[in-house]
């Protein structure tokens, strides 16, 4: 079908949802009750979702996760069928979906290959500080050309200095006429190599404490002395296109700011409200396809004279995949529909991100013990989906740093209560 049909399609999709979002008679959204079931059109986005990654994505990730190289027909294809970008305001040419819908997509296109849909989701966290902070010309120009064709994007804020401390970054922009001039080094940006434009979070004002001291920047990535690094060659997610970036006396119009002079840090911090819950769908379809390939070989090999799902051990196994597989789902549900009512999500989405995460890896890894000495085999697809796990606990904000909001929230309430 055709791009424009689809994405009309699924645009219908959204307006029937937004409907019945403001249907109630006192201005509460309808889904502001509680439900578990997906409404047709929900079914609908899930299951092109599905398709695409049954069809497209299962055969051809191992080659990528093999050679590494960047998986751009599929994106295309992706981009085609409006799986990409996907929350994006209608006005500026996309979807529009919100994160509970877009964690709809997120997790099947993971059950494919979390690497690549690692390297789509790259562009919904490059695009969050944009949709959140820009304003309507910026929009227009950089939104808009995602939604005319399918480029990449990327997040500027690590670098080799400053993961978890953000507030390390040593990036900075200097104000010259109506210019600014960016000086600094990004180190582990996804779509690095691939970006048409950058997120850029740099310090402007060195004096000032975290909060103040940061301005984001949308940076055309042709920008003359922007140098890319090599692609670095990971533990998993090998489609995905993960470099170091240096700044040399790049110009960036002033009209390229995003926000205010100082309020880099809010915005940048405040996409992972709309990222967070997606990348814990992601590792969610990563533990789903691990449950489902660790059962379908249980059925089938034997030992002892029976199939190994007969062995308590390995069903109980099985068991407590699915426990947290349901759980972590309802947790990504729970923090995006929070998000997708304008409420505030942080504490949910960090709940959500570490739950799923570490359920991924433990899915996994019991994964390939349930395929033994298989397992450990790259012919076989759980040592690949062991490998790739690993970084949903890493990448925007570590389990332990998902902690630190989790309990800074708690202390904040007990601290209330006394
Ligand atoms: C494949 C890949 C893709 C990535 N993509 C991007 C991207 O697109 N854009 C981007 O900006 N960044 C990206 N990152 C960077 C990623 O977000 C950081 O690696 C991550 O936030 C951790 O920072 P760090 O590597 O500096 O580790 P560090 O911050 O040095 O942490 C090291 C260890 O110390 C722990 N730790 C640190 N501080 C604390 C604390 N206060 N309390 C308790 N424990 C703590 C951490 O949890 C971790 O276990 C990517 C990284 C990788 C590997």
């Amino acid at each position: 079908m055709l791009r424009a049909q689809l994405i009309n399609n699924l645009r219908r999709s959204t307006r029937s949802f937004s409907t019945s979002l403001s249907a109630s008679s006192d201005g509460t959204p309808a889904t502001a009750s509680l439900g578990f079931q997906l409404t047709e059109d929900q079914i609908n986005i899930q299951d092109t979702a599905r398709q695409f990654a049954r069809d497209v994505i299962i055969p051809a990730a191992p080659h990528h996760d093999r050679t590494g190289e960047y998986p751009t027909e599929i994106i295309k294809q992706a981009w085609e069928l409006g799986l990409v970008n996907t929350h994006i305001p209608s006005k500026y040419g996309g979807l529009g979906l919100g994160v509970f819908d877009s964690a709809l997509v997120s997790e099947q296109l993971a059950y494919g290959c979390s690497g690549i849909q690692t390297a789509i989701e790259a562009n919904g966290l490059a695009e969050a500080p944009v949709i959140l902070a820009a304003n309507d010309a910026q929009k227009k120009k950089y939104l808009g050309r995602m939604s005319e064709e399918p480029l990449m994007a990327a997040y500027c804020v690590t670098e080799p200095g400053a993961g978890s401390d953000v507030a390390g970054a040593k990036t900075n922009a200097v104000k010259k006429g109506d210019k600014w001039i960016v000086n600094g080094q990004k180190m582990w940006i996804t779509n690095g190599g691939k970006a048409n434009w950058y997120f850029l979070l740099a310090k402007t004002d060195p004096a000032a404490n975290a909060g103040k001291a940061f301005t984001g920047f949308i940076v055309d990535a042709d920008s003359p002395g922007i140098t890319v690094g090599r692609k670095e060659w990971n533990m998993g997610q090998r489609a995905s296109d993960t470099r170091g970036i240096t700044f040399e006396d790049v110009e960036v119009p002033d009209e390229n700011r995003l926000g205010e002079v100082g309020q880099g840090f809010k915005i940048a911090m405040g996409a992972f409200d709309i990222t967070r819950p997606l990348v814990a769908s992601g590792a969610v379809g990563l533990a789903q396809r691990a449950m489902d390939e660790a059962a379908a070989y249980s059925v089938q090999r034997k030992t002892m004279g029976k199939p190994i799902i007969a062995h308590q051990a390995v069903a109980f196994m099985l068991a407590d995949m699915a426990i947290q597989i349901e759980a972590s789902r309802m947790m990504v549900w729970r923090a995006g529909w929070l998000r997708d009512q304008n409420k505030r999500n942080t504490y949910y989405a960090s709940i959500a991100k570490a739950l799923a995460s570490e359920t991924a890896n433990k899915c996994a890894s019991d994964a390939v013990q349930i395929f033994g000495g298989n397992g450990f085999n790259s012919e076989y697809p759980v040592e690949k989906l062991m490998r790739d796990a690993k970084i949903f606990t890493i990448y925007e904000g570590t389990s332990q740093i998902q902690r630190l909001i989790i309990s800074r929230t708690i202390a904040e309430a007990a601290m209330q209560d006394q």
